[in-house]
Protein backbone atom coordinates (compact mmCIF):
# COMPACT_ATOMS: atom_id res chain seq x y z
CA UNK A 1 0.00 0.00 0.00
CA UNK A 2 2.73 2.46 1.05
CA UNK A 3 4.69 1.25 -2.24
CA UNK A 4 0.86 2.51 -3.94
CA UNK A 5 0.21 5.69 -2.59
CA UNK A 6 4.29 6.23 -3.25
CA UNK A 7 3.91 5.62 -7.06
CA UNK A 8 0.51 7.58 -6.93
CA UNK A 9 2.23 10.51 -5.31
CA UNK A 10 5.45 10.30 -8.10
CA UNK A 11 2.83 10.52 -10.66
CA UNK A 12 0.94 13.29 -9.76
CA UNK A 13 3.93 15.52 -9.50
CA UNK A 14 4.65 15.01 -13.25
CA UNK A 15 1.00 15.62 -13.74
CA UNK A 16 0.95 19.23 -11.71
CA UNK A 17 3.99 20.10 -13.25
CA UNK A 18 3.31 19.53 -16.73
CA UNK A 19 -0.14 21.80 -16.19
CA UNK A 20 1.69 24.19 -14.51
CA UNK A 21 4.53 24.86 -17.33
CA UNK A 22 1.80 24.67 -19.74
CA UNK A 23 -0.69 27.66 -18.34
CA UNK A 24 2.48 29.47 -16.46
CA UNK A 25 -0.07 29.08 -13.39
CA UNK A 26 0.94 28.59 -9.66
CA UNK A 27 -1.99 26.70 -9.19
CA UNK A 28 -5.42 25.73 -10.86
CA UNK A 29 -8.06 24.25 -9.59
CA UNK A 30 -12.08 24.03 -10.46
CA UNK A 31 -14.73 21.80 -10.54
CA UNK A 32 -16.90 20.33 -13.98
CA UNK A 33 -20.65 19.99 -13.14
CA UNK A 34 -22.78 17.28 -15.57
CA UNK A 35 -23.53 13.82 -16.12
CA UNK A 36 -20.41 11.61 -16.06
CA UNK A 37 -19.07 8.49 -17.42
CA UNK A 38 -17.00 6.44 -14.79
CA UNK A 39 -15.84 2.92 -15.07
CA UNK A 40 -18.49 2.60 -11.68
CA UNK A 41 -21.17 3.94 -14.02
CA UNK A 42 -23.35 7.17 -15.05
CA UNK A 43 -23.09 9.39 -12.42
CA UNK A 44 -26.25 11.79 -13.08
CA UNK A 45 -25.35 15.02 -10.89
CA UNK A 46 -22.11 14.59 -11.60
CA UNK A 47 -19.05 16.70 -10.52
CA UNK A 48 -15.28 16.12 -11.95
CA UNK A 49 -12.90 18.09 -9.29
CA UNK A 50 -9.66 18.72 -11.70
CA UNK A 51 -6.18 20.04 -10.08
CA UNK A 52 -3.53 20.88 -12.35
CA UNK A 53 -3.08 18.23 -15.01
CA UNK A 54 -5.30 15.05 -12.86
CA UNK A 55 -8.65 14.20 -11.83
CA UNK A 56 -8.56 15.37 -7.83
CA UNK A 57 -12.24 13.91 -7.11
CA UNK A 58 -15.30 12.21 -8.85
CA UNK A 59 -18.70 11.63 -8.35
CA UNK A 60 -21.64 13.20 -6.58
CA UNK A 61 -19.96 15.80 -4.64
CA UNK A 62 -19.81 19.06 -2.65
CA UNK A 63 -17.27 21.31 -3.86
CA UNK A 64 -14.95 22.13 -1.69
CA UNK A 65 -15.64 26.48 -0.70
CA UNK A 66 -12.99 28.67 -2.93
CA UNK A 67 -12.78 26.31 -5.85
CA UNK A 68 -14.54 27.71 -9.29
CA UNK A 69 -17.01 25.32 -10.17
CA UNK A 70 -18.28 25.20 -14.16
CA UNK A 71 -21.61 23.83 -15.54
CA UNK A 72 -20.71 22.29 -18.61
CA UNK A 73 -24.61 21.02 -19.01
CA UNK A 74 -23.22 18.27 -20.86
CA UNK A 75 -22.20 14.14 -20.74
CA UNK A 76 -18.35 13.91 -19.54
CA UNK A 77 -16.68 11.14 -21.10
CA UNK A 78 -12.86 10.46 -20.32
CA UNK A 79 -10.49 11.28 -23.41
CA UNK A 80 -10.68 8.62 -26.43
CA UNK A 81 -7.37 7.12 -26.75
CA UNK A 82 -6.86 6.19 -30.87
CA UNK A 83 -4.28 3.58 -31.17
CA UNK A 84 -4.05 3.23 -35.23
CA UNK A 85 -3.51 6.42 -36.90
CA UNK A 86 -1.44 7.50 -39.85
CA UNK A 87 -1.45 10.98 -38.62
CA UNK A 88 -0.02 13.37 -41.81
CA UNK A 89 -1.65 11.50 -44.18
CA UNK A 90 -5.05 12.73 -42.62
CA UNK A 91 -4.52 16.09 -44.56
CA UNK A 92 -5.77 14.32 -47.51
CA UNK A 93 -9.74 13.38 -48.76
CA UNK A 94 -11.43 10.66 -48.92
CA UNK A 95 -9.74 7.98 -51.38
CA UNK A 96 -11.98 6.01 -53.01
CA UNK A 97 -10.21 3.24 -55.04
CA UNK A 98 -13.61 1.94 -56.41
CA UNK A 99 -12.11 -1.34 -55.92
CA UNK A 100 -11.36 -4.23 -53.30
CA UNK A 101 -7.45 -5.73 -52.75
CA UNK A 102 -6.41 -8.98 -51.61
CA UNK A 103 -3.94 -7.25 -49.17
CA UNK A 104 -2.61 -3.71 -48.27
CA UNK A 105 0.87 -4.36 -50.31
CA UNK A 106 -2.08 -4.92 -53.77
CA UNK A 107 -3.23 -0.87 -52.96
CA UNK A 108 -0.11 0.23 -51.86
CA UNK A 109 1.51 0.03 -55.51
CA UNK A 110 -1.13 1.00 -57.38
CA UNK A 111 -0.81 4.05 -59.56
CA UNK A 112 -4.31 6.06 -58.55
CA UNK A 113 -2.78 5.09 -54.50
CA UNK A 114 0.57 6.94 -55.93
CA UNK A 115 -0.99 9.73 -57.60
CA UNK A 116 -3.68 10.30 -55.32
CA UNK A 117 -2.01 9.91 -51.57
CA UNK A 118 2.09 8.63 -51.68
CA UNK A 119 3.47 10.74 -53.96
CA UNK A 120 2.14 14.19 -52.85
CA UNK A 121 2.49 12.95 -49.60
CA UNK A 122 6.12 12.49 -50.24
CA UNK A 123 6.25 16.27 -51.60
CA UNK A 124 4.99 18.10 -48.72
CA UNK A 125 7.11 16.69 -46.45
CA UNK A 126 9.81 17.11 -48.71
CA UNK A 127 8.54 20.67 -48.47
CA UNK A 128 9.11 20.56 -44.99
CA UNK A 129 5.02 20.56 -44.61
CA UNK A 130 5.75 18.27 -41.82
CA UNK A 131 4.79 19.87 -38.52
CA UNK A 132 2.03 21.65 -40.42
CA UNK A 133 0.07 18.61 -41.44
CA UNK A 134 0.51 17.33 -37.89
CA UNK A 135 -0.98 19.93 -36.23
CA UNK A 136 -4.19 20.01 -38.92
CA UNK A 137 -4.33 16.63 -37.97
CA UNK A 138 -4.51 16.83 -34.77
CA UNK A 139 -7.09 18.81 -34.49
CA UNK A 140 -9.04 16.36 -36.61
CA UNK A 141 -8.08 13.72 -34.03
CA UNK A 142 -9.48 15.82 -31.19
CA UNK A 143 -12.34 17.44 -32.86
CA UNK A 144 -13.37 13.15 -33.23
CA UNK A 145 -12.87 13.13 -28.90
CA UNK A 146 -9.31 11.52 -28.74
CA UNK A 147 -6.89 13.19 -26.23
CA UNK A 148 -4.08 10.28 -26.60
CA UNK A 149 -3.29 8.77 -30.03
CA UNK A 150 -0.51 6.62 -31.35
CA UNK A 151 0.50 6.89 -35.51
CA UNK A 152 2.54 10.33 -35.54
CA UNK A 153 6.22 9.34 -37.84
CA UNK A 154 8.97 10.96 -36.12
CA UNK A 155 10.69 11.11 -39.63
CA UNK A 156 7.48 13.54 -40.98
CA UNK A 157 8.02 16.15 -38.91
CA UNK A 158 11.79 16.68 -40.62
CA UNK A 159 15.61 15.78 -39.70
CA UNK A 160 15.28 18.54 -37.03
CA UNK A 161 13.29 17.12 -34.29
CA UNK A 162 13.63 15.51 -31.49
CA UNK A 163 11.32 13.75 -29.32
CA UNK A 164 9.10 14.71 -27.17
CA UNK A 165 6.83 15.88 -29.58
CA UNK A 166 4.66 18.78 -28.05
CA UNK A 167 1.29 19.73 -29.56
CA UNK A 168 -1.99 19.76 -28.36
CA UNK A 169 -2.44 15.93 -27.80
CA UNK A 170 -1.02 13.06 -25.85
CA UNK A 171 1.33 11.63 -28.56
CA UNK A 172 2.15 7.88 -27.09
CA UNK A 173 4.76 7.13 -28.56
CA UNK A 174 6.89 10.18 -29.37
CA UNK A 175 5.35 12.49 -26.47
CA UNK A 176 2.55 11.38 -24.14
CA UNK A 177 3.39 13.77 -21.83
CA UNK A 178 2.61 11.22 -19.11
CA UNK A 179 5.73 10.20 -17.57
CA UNK A 180 8.18 12.56 -16.16
CA UNK A 181 10.19 14.70 -18.61
CA UNK A 182 13.27 12.35 -19.95
CA UNK A 183 11.31 9.40 -19.81
CA UNK A 184 11.56 7.59 -22.85
CA UNK A 185 8.20 6.56 -23.94
CA UNK A 186 6.90 2.83 -23.08
CA UNK A 187 5.22 2.36 -26.34
CA UNK A 188 6.57 1.35 -29.91
CA UNK A 189 4.02 1.57 -33.09
CA UNK A 190 5.19 -0.11 -36.08
CA UNK A 191 3.55 -0.69 -39.72
CA UNK A 192 5.83 -3.12 -40.87
CA UNK A 193 7.18 -5.15 -38.23
CA UNK A 194 8.30 -7.84 -40.58
CA UNK A 195 11.09 -5.82 -41.76
CA UNK A 196 12.21 -4.82 -38.53
CA UNK A 197 16.30 -5.30 -38.12
CA UNK A 198 17.26 -7.89 -35.31
CA UNK A 199 18.74 -5.93 -33.59
CA UNK A 200 15.61 -3.44 -33.21
CA UNK A 201 13.22 -6.85 -32.84
CA UNK A 202 15.92 -7.91 -30.08
CA UNK A 203 15.62 -4.70 -28.30
CA UNK A 204 11.82 -4.95 -28.24
CA UNK A 205 11.89 -8.33 -27.35
CA UNK A 206 14.16 -7.42 -24.32
CA UNK A 207 11.87 -3.77 -23.34
CA UNK A 208 8.85 -6.45 -23.33
CA UNK A 209 10.84 -8.75 -20.95
CA UNK A 210 11.72 -5.76 -18.41
CA UNK A 211 8.99 -3.95 -18.96
CA UNK A 212 10.64 -1.07 -19.93
CA UNK A 213 8.36 -1.14 -23.26
CA UNK A 214 5.07 -1.82 -22.33
CA UNK A 215 3.07 -1.96 -24.90
CA UNK A 216 3.72 -2.52 -29.02
CA UNK A 217 1.53 -1.58 -31.72
CA UNK A 218 1.99 -3.29 -34.94
CA UNK A 219 -0.06 -3.78 -38.04
CA UNK A 220 -0.62 -6.93 -39.20
CA UNK A 221 -2.68 -9.78 -41.35
CA UNK A 222 -4.39 -6.78 -43.23
CA UNK A 223 -5.70 -8.01 -45.94
CA UNK A 224 -9.38 -10.41 -46.91
CA UNK A 225 -9.68 -13.00 -44.04
CA UNK A 226 -8.66 -15.98 -46.77
CA UNK A 227 -5.54 -13.73 -47.90
CA UNK A 228 -2.35 -16.79 -47.20
CA UNK A 229 0.15 -13.76 -47.35
CA UNK A 230 -1.69 -11.59 -44.35
CA UNK A 231 -2.12 -15.14 -42.44
CA UNK A 232 1.98 -15.66 -43.01
CA UNK A 233 2.44 -12.33 -41.40
CA UNK A 234 1.23 -14.13 -38.07
CA UNK A 235 3.24 -16.81 -38.35
CA UNK A 236 6.45 -14.67 -38.99
CA UNK A 237 5.63 -12.24 -36.17
CA UNK A 238 5.54 -16.05 -33.96
CA UNK A 239 8.85 -17.19 -35.36
CA UNK A 240 10.55 -14.21 -34.60
CA UNK A 241 9.24 -14.51 -31.10
CA UNK A 242 7.44 -11.06 -31.17
CA UNK A 243 4.22 -12.76 -30.46
CA UNK A 244 4.59 -11.63 -26.29
CA UNK A 245 2.42 -9.91 -23.70
CA UNK A 246 2.06 -6.04 -24.17
CA UNK A 247 2.07 -6.69 -28.21
CA UNK A 248 -0.74 -5.37 -29.77
CA UNK A 249 -2.20 -6.17 -33.54
CA UNK A 250 -3.66 -3.70 -35.50
CA UNK A 251 -6.01 -5.01 -38.09
CA UNK A 252 -6.03 -8.55 -38.09
CA UNK A 253 -8.40 -9.37 -40.79
CA UNK A 254 -6.75 -12.75 -41.60
CA UNK A 255 -6.96 -13.63 -38.46
CA UNK A 256 -9.37 -17.21 -37.53
CA UNK A 257 -10.12 -19.01 -34.15
CA UNK A 258 -7.00 -20.28 -33.49
CA UNK A 259 -5.05 -17.49 -33.31
CA UNK A 260 -7.14 -15.47 -31.19
CA UNK A 261 -7.07 -18.48 -28.82
CA UNK A 262 -3.29 -18.18 -29.02
CA UNK A 263 -3.18 -13.92 -28.33
CA UNK A 264 -5.41 -14.67 -25.72
CA UNK A 265 -3.42 -17.13 -23.46
CA UNK A 266 -0.27 -15.04 -24.42
CA UNK A 267 -2.14 -11.68 -23.79
CA UNK A 268 -1.74 -10.36 -26.95
CA UNK A 269 -4.69 -7.73 -27.81
CA UNK A 270 -6.54 -6.35 -31.49
CA UNK A 271 -7.03 -2.98 -32.81
CA UNK A 272 -9.80 -2.92 -35.06
CA UNK A 273 -11.15 -0.96 -37.99
CA UNK A 274 -13.98 -1.54 -39.81
CA UNK A 275 -14.57 0.95 -41.95
CA UNK A 276 -11.21 1.15 -43.72
CA UNK A 277 -11.00 -2.68 -44.21
CA UNK A 278 -14.60 -2.50 -45.40
CA UNK A 279 -13.58 -0.06 -47.83
CA UNK A 280 -10.24 -1.67 -49.18
CA UNK A 281 -10.88 -5.59 -48.37
CA UNK A 282 -14.98 -5.60 -48.67
CA UNK A 283 -14.42 -7.53 -45.05
CA UNK A 284 -13.24 -6.72 -41.39
CA UNK A 285 -11.71 -8.85 -38.93
CA UNK A 286 -13.69 -11.52 -36.84
CA UNK A 287 -14.16 -9.93 -33.96
CA UNK A 288 -16.58 -12.05 -32.74
CA UNK A 289 -14.18 -15.72 -32.80
CA UNK A 290 -11.57 -12.76 -31.21
CA UNK A 291 -14.40 -12.04 -28.77
CA UNK A 292 -15.07 -15.30 -28.21
CA UNK A 293 -11.93 -16.38 -27.04
CA UNK A 294 -10.84 -13.63 -25.08
CA UNK A 295 -9.16 -11.06 -26.99
CA UNK A 296 -9.07 -7.26 -25.69
CA UNK A 297 -10.32 -5.25 -28.87
CA UNK A 298 -9.83 -1.93 -28.98
CA UNK A 299 -11.73 0.56 -32.03
CA UNK A 300 -9.93 3.19 -34.18
CA UNK A 301 -10.35 5.10 -37.24
CA UNK A 302 -6.93 3.77 -39.22
CA UNK A 303 -6.50 7.19 -41.33
CA UNK A 304 -9.13 9.46 -42.67
CA UNK A 305 -8.37 9.12 -46.74
CA UNK A 306 -10.11 5.11 -46.43
CA UNK A 307 -11.00 4.96 -42.60
CA UNK A 308 -12.74 7.70 -40.35
CA UNK A 309 -12.00 11.11 -39.23
CA UNK A 310 -11.54 10.42 -36.03
CA UNK A 311 -13.00 8.46 -33.24
CA UNK A 312 -15.98 9.69 -32.76
CA UNK A 313 -16.94 9.03 -36.17
CA UNK A 314 -15.15 5.73 -36.00
CA UNK A 315 -17.64 4.40 -33.08
CA UNK A 316 -20.48 5.80 -35.07
CA UNK A 317 -19.61 3.65 -37.78
CA UNK A 318 -19.32 0.45 -34.99
CA UNK A 319 -22.69 1.24 -33.94
CA UNK A 320 -24.20 1.36 -36.84
CA UNK A 321 -22.59 -1.73 -38.01
CA UNK A 322 -23.61 -3.25 -34.77
CA UNK A 323 -26.82 -2.39 -35.00
CA UNK A 324 -27.39 -3.44 -39.09
CA UNK A 325 -26.33 -6.87 -37.66
CA UNK A 326 -28.19 -10.25 -37.17
CA UNK A 327 -25.59 -11.04 -34.42
CA UNK A 328 -24.35 -7.91 -33.19
CA UNK A 329 -20.80 -8.76 -31.19
CA UNK A 330 -20.39 -5.61 -29.32
CA UNK A 331 -22.87 -4.09 -26.85
CA UNK A 332 -22.93 -0.01 -26.96
CA UNK A 333 -21.32 0.46 -23.39
CA UNK A 334 -18.49 -2.30 -24.76
CA UNK A 335 -18.03 0.20 -27.78
CA UNK A 336 -17.21 3.22 -25.63
CA UNK A 337 -14.72 0.88 -23.39
CA UNK A 338 -13.18 -0.18 -26.73
CA UNK A 339 -12.54 3.27 -27.23
CA UNK A 340 -11.71 4.39 -23.58
CA UNK A 341 -10.16 2.17 -21.19
CA UNK A 342 -9.28 -0.96 -23.51
CA UNK A 343 -7.10 0.86 -25.62
CA UNK A 344 -5.13 2.86 -22.39
CA UNK A 345 -4.72 -0.63 -20.96
CA UNK A 346 -3.35 -1.85 -24.45
CA UNK A 347 -0.87 1.41 -24.32
CA UNK A 348 -0.32 0.22 -20.57
CA UNK A 349 -1.37 3.01 -18.98
CA UNK A 350 -4.71 2.14 -18.17
CA UNK A 351 -4.18 3.69 -14.59
CA UNK A 352 -3.02 7.34 -16.11
CA UNK A 353 -5.61 7.70 -19.19
CA UNK A 354 -9.04 5.99 -20.64
CA UNK A 355 -11.14 6.47 -17.64
CA UNK A 356 -12.77 9.36 -15.00
CA UNK A 357 -10.92 8.26 -11.81
CA UNK A 358 -9.43 9.80 -8.99
CA UNK A 359 -5.46 10.09 -9.58
CA UNK A 360 -6.04 9.84 -13.39
CA UNK A 361 -4.99 12.48 -16.01
CA UNK A 362 -7.52 15.15 -16.49
CA UNK A 363 -8.16 14.26 -20.16
CA UNK A 364 -11.83 15.12 -20.98
CA UNK A 365 -14.43 14.52 -23.74
CA UNK A 366 -18.02 17.15 -23.12
CA UNK A 367 -20.54 15.99 -25.52
CA UNK A 368 -24.00 17.63 -25.45
CA UNK A 369 -26.40 15.99 -23.59
CA UNK A 370 -28.47 13.04 -24.90
CA UNK A 371 -31.52 10.92 -23.70
CA UNK A 372 -29.27 7.93 -24.79
CA UNK A 373 -27.77 6.04 -22.37
CA UNK A 374 -24.04 6.76 -21.59
CA UNK A 375 -22.51 4.26 -24.01
CA UNK A 376 -25.07 4.88 -26.63
CA UNK A 377 -24.97 8.75 -26.42
CA UNK A 378 -21.47 8.36 -27.20
CA UNK A 379 -21.62 6.04 -30.02
CA UNK A 380 -24.24 8.05 -32.01
CA UNK A 381 -22.95 11.47 -31.04
CA UNK A 382 -21.13 13.33 -33.82
CA UNK A 383 -18.57 16.26 -34.13
CA UNK A 384 -20.75 18.50 -34.20
CA UNK A 385 -21.64 17.50 -30.21
CA UNK A 386 -18.62 17.71 -28.77
CA UNK A 387 -19.02 20.95 -25.91
CA UNK A 388 -15.13 20.71 -24.75
CA UNK A 389 -11.44 18.40 -25.33
CA UNK A 390 -9.45 18.95 -21.87
CA UNK A 391 -5.65 17.66 -22.03
CA UNK A 392 -4.02 17.34 -18.78
CA UNK A 393 -6.72 19.65 -17.51
CA UNK A 394 -5.97 22.42 -20.10
CA UNK A 395 -9.31 22.88 -22.56
CA UNK A 396 -7.98 22.24 -26.21
CA UNK A 397 -11.09 22.44 -28.10
CA UNK A 398 -14.44 23.09 -28.11
CA UNK A 399 -17.40 25.40 -28.09
CA UNK A 400 -15.80 29.14 -27.20
CA UNK A 401 -18.38 29.83 -24.08
CA UNK A 402 -17.29 26.69 -22.19
CA UNK A 403 -13.33 26.67 -23.13
CA UNK A 404 -13.04 30.37 -22.03
CA UNK A 405 -15.31 29.85 -19.25
CA UNK A 406 -12.32 27.51 -18.16
CA UNK A 407 -9.12 29.45 -19.76
CA UNK A 408 -10.57 33.12 -19.35
CA UNK A 409 -8.30 34.74 -21.75
CA UNK A 410 -6.59 31.99 -23.88
CA UNK A 411 -5.47 32.80 -27.34
CA UNK A 412 -8.48 30.66 -29.41
CA UNK A 413 -8.90 30.22 -33.39
CA UNK A 414 -11.96 29.27 -34.87
CA UNK A 415 -12.56 25.72 -37.08
CA UNK A 416 -15.53 25.37 -39.06
CA UNK A 417 -16.81 21.26 -37.76
CA UNK A 418 -19.63 19.50 -39.48
CA UNK A 419 -21.17 22.86 -40.17
CA UNK A 420 -20.73 23.91 -36.16
CA UNK A 421 -17.90 26.72 -35.03
CA UNK A 422 -15.77 25.16 -32.84
CA UNK A 423 -12.48 26.93 -31.25
CA UNK A 424 -9.26 25.47 -30.81
CA UNK A 425 -6.37 26.79 -28.10
CA UNK A 426 -2.91 26.20 -30.73
CA UNK A 427 0.20 26.00 -29.22
CA UNK A 428 2.59 28.97 -30.15
CA UNK A 429 4.56 28.30 -33.20
CA UNK A 430 6.03 31.00 -35.38
CA UNK A 431 6.91 28.15 -38.03
CA UNK A 432 3.30 26.61 -38.45
CA UNK A 433 1.56 29.88 -37.87
CA UNK A 434 -2.28 30.94 -36.39
CA UNK A 435 -4.77 28.00 -37.91
CA UNK A 436 -5.84 30.35 -41.06
CA UNK A 437 -2.52 30.50 -42.43
CA UNK A 438 -1.56 27.27 -41.98
CA UNK A 439 -4.66 25.69 -44.01
CA UNK A 440 -4.19 28.28 -46.15
CA UNK A 441 -0.87 26.97 -46.70
CA UNK A 442 -1.32 23.89 -46.79
CA UNK A 443 -4.13 24.22 -49.06
CA UNK A 444 -2.72 26.17 -51.65
CA UNK A 445 0.50 23.26 -51.54
CA UNK A 446 -1.61 20.58 -51.85
CA UNK A 447 -3.46 22.10 -55.38
CA UNK A 448 -0.59 23.02 -56.50
CA UNK A 449 -0.26 19.00 -56.66
CA UNK A 450 -3.27 18.28 -57.94
CA UNK A 451 -5.04 17.87 -54.50
CA UNK A 452 -6.91 19.52 -51.48
CA UNK A 453 -6.94 19.43 -48.14
CA UNK A 454 -9.49 17.79 -47.01
CA UNK A 455 -12.15 18.50 -44.43
CA UNK A 456 -11.24 18.17 -40.24
CA UNK A 457 -15.04 15.95 -40.38
CA UNK A 458 -16.69 15.12 -43.45
CA UNK A 459 -19.47 13.27 -41.73
ZN1 LIG B 1 -2.85 1.60 -40.38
Amino acid sequence: MRLARLIRRIFFAACWAAALRASGQTSIRFALKGRVVTPEGLVQNGTVIVSGSHIEDVGELSVPAGTRVIETEGLIYPGLVDLHNHLTWNVFPRWKSGMKFPNRYEWQLLPAYLKALADPHEHLIGEGLGPAMARYAEVKAIAGGATALAGLYPEDLGPGFRPPYRGLMRMLDVGSGIYPDGTPEPVRYHVYPLVLSEGDASEIRDGLATHRIRSLLIHLAEGGPNDASSMMEYRILKARGLLLPGVTLIHGVALHEEQFREMARLGVGLVWSPRSNFELYGATADVAAAKRAGVRIALAPDWSPTGSDGMLEELAYAAALESSSREPVFSDSELLEMATSVPAALAGAGDRIGAIRRGACADLLIIRKSDLPGGSALDHASPADVLMVMVGGRPVYGQRALVESVSPGVDLSEVSVSGTTKVVALPSDPSIGNWHDLTARLDAAMRALGTHLGPISSD
